[in-house]
């Protein structure tokens, strides 16, 4: 399937300053791609360039399978793009601000009202048409927001902090509104809340200082280091510390312990080795690095023990 966005090599320099350097990434469809950095990693102006608001210094990019650069109407026409501070015009109606942003996408006169209706459809704003934006609150902005991103129907929509300043269930409300998104669009995410990653994508693209530092799974499984739980209270490390093929034992609380393996000893030996020692062994699984873990690695160098 051909991807929705594909980047290759994009820069950006600021007079001197190189602000993207590189960077080549692809969203498929279906997917929710996080995108993730430290503040001034690039991720404003990598998203700017995507939705054609700025301009690339090197690099390319694919809509849809458009080039951005050789045909930027017809790859705009793919993307819809929610801004962090949305455009939204306080003083107007719903449905007027929607049936205007519809032909700001050059959506026919006649396909208007069905656009609007569809949009406020999907975003849960059937019944708000009438309302004047200035009175909502502000999940409700939030969802005009998205409604203007999506009014003409586009296959790639890039949304930037969607849930900022929403409060728990307008952010529960807001995600499950991005998830319903997805089954006909891909998305790329930028956000702050690490567990809103975790919990909305599947794959993650962290920046640093310009640079795509880490592309893959919100969570990495690492088959050098398990975690054990033991079902005795008079166990000590010294059992674990005696068993081959581990390299290290830290104790994380009553009974439980992070072990670091050789390299040449899977954790099914481990389990057999603890109980061929007499251990009691409640528990034993893979030690996993979460995203805060694998952010901290990439944009820190911090060492994962
Ligand atoms: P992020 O969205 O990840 O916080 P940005 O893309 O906004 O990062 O910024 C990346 C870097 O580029 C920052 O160091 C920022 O100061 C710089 N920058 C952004 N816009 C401009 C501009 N118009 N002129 C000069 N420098 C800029």
């Amino acid at each position: 399937m051909a991807a929705l966005i594909h980047i290759e090599n994009l820069s950006r320099h600021y007079g001197d300053y190189c602000a993207v350097a590189g960077v080549s990434f692809d969203l498929q469809p279906g997917e929710i791609l996080g995108f993730l950095g430290p503040n001034g990693a690039g991720k404003s102006t990598t998203m700017q360039i995507i939705s054609g608001v700025l301009a690339a210094s090197s690099g390319r990019v694919q809509l849809d399978g458009y080039d951005l650069h050789a045909e930027p109407i017809k790859a705009k026409r793919r993307l819809g793009y929610l801004p962090e501070v949305p455009p939204l015009y306080p003083d107007m109606q719903v449905d007027e601000y929607l049936s205007y942003c519809a032909r700001l996408h050059r959506i026919t006169r006649s396909e208007v009202a069905q656009a609007v209706a569809r949009a406020k459809e999907r975003c849960g704003l059937s019944a708000m048409g009438a309302r004047v934006i200035g009175n909502l609150s502000k999940g409700y902005q939030q969802r005009v927001g998205i409604a203007q991103a999506i009014i003409h129907n586009p296959r790639i929509i890039i949304l930037d902090e969607p849930t900022s300043g929403l409060d728990p269930n307008q952010v529960q409300e807001i995600r499950r509104l991005i998830q319903g998104l997805a089954e006909e669009s891909g998305i790329l995410l930028s956000t702050h809340i690490l567990p809103e990653v975790q919990s909305l994508c599947d794959r993650v693209l962290i920046l640093h200082q310009g640079r795509l530092v880490y592309a893959g799974p919100v969570s990495q499984q690492q088959q050098d280091r398990v975690l054990v739980s033991l079902a005795t209270d008079n166990s000590d490390t010294r059992l674990l510390e005696t068993l081959p093929g581990v390299r290290q034992v830290e104790p994380l609380g009553p009974q439980q312990y992070r072990l670091t393996l050789d390299g040449h000893h899977s954790p099914a030996d481990i389990a057999e080795a603890i109980v061929k020692q007499g251990g009691r062994l409640a528990e034993l699984r893979s030690d996993q690095d979460d995203l805060e873990r694998i952010f901290s690695q990439v944009t820190l160098g911090e060492q994962i023990q």
